[in-house]
């Protein structure tokens, strides 16, 4: 089987696993999307994901990222972010990106926000949480994020969607569901707390490894790059 016709199967049977996965639990199969993590996949291969049916394309890196947007920008899709930011590229982050996943600090919110006004640009966001409170890890602690919410608030340009979380690692989703589940425990408490213009719809969560869980457990944006492109150098 050629590249493309095993890219178009592959990505026809992540789409099937996803929508029997919302249906089983009772979801619309629409309140899930697919977000196709294309990191370091060459542009011919993301050109051909996209005719094969992506419409969700996920970058990690924003250089990277560029060239690929650049080069396919007559089609109709979206670009994620979901890589780790660094406040001096949010610049350029504004300017190639529908949705910034991963807003973890109130510095790139405020750097973010700058930008994206010189442009007349609202920019949506994502907070991303560090959900197993993992040394290593980017992401904002659980405890932090009322307080980071509550100082974005005057942040005009930004547009807060929702949170994201990057759970700890397991060969196994049932080891995963947990932080799952508690990313959505936060988003509810969160959005108890009643804080001004604030509605935290999507949860970005799930992978590969675990997006049927992810989805069992409220993800409304899964992000998934090797079953769609194969496993990456
Ligand atoms: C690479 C990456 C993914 C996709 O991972 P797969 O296991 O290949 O599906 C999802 N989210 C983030 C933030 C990533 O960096």
């Amino acid at each position: 089987m050629g590249y493309y016709q095993g890219l178009k199967t592959r990505l026809q049977s992540v789409k099937k696993r996803i929508e029997e996965t919302a249906k089983v639990c009772g979801r619309n199969p629409e309140s899930v999307r697919l977000v196709a993590v294309s990191k370091t996949i060459v542009t011919n291969r993301v050109r051909e994901a996209i005719e094969a049916g992506v419409t969700v394309l996920g970058e990690n890196y924003v250089q990277e990222a560029r060239s690929k947007i650049s080069d396919l920008s007559a089609y109709p899709v979206s670009w994620h972010f979901v890589g780790h930011l660094q406040s001096n590229k949010a610049k350029y982050a504004v300017r190639l990106f529908n949705l910034i996943h991963s807003v973890d600090s109130i510095k790139l919110a405020r750097e973010l926000n700058k930008q994206a006004k010189k442009i007349n640009k609202i920019q949506d966001i994502l907070i991303q949480v560090n959900i197993g409170a993992e040394s290593a890890k980017s992401g904002a602690l659980a405890q932090d994020t009322i307080k980071l919410i509550k100082n974005m608030k005057s942040l005009d340009n930004l547009a807060l969607k929702g949170l994201m979380t990057m759970p700890p690692f397991f060969n196994n989703p049932e080891k995963v569901r947990p932080f799952f589940a508690a990313l959505r425990e936060l988003r509810d408490h969160l959005e108890q707390q009643r804080i001004a213009n604030v509605t935290l719809n999507e949860l970005s969560m799930g992978m590969t490894g675990d997006f049927e869980a992810a989805i069992e457990e409220g993800a409304t944006l899964v992000r998934i790059g090797t079953a769609i492109f194969g496993a990456r150098k």
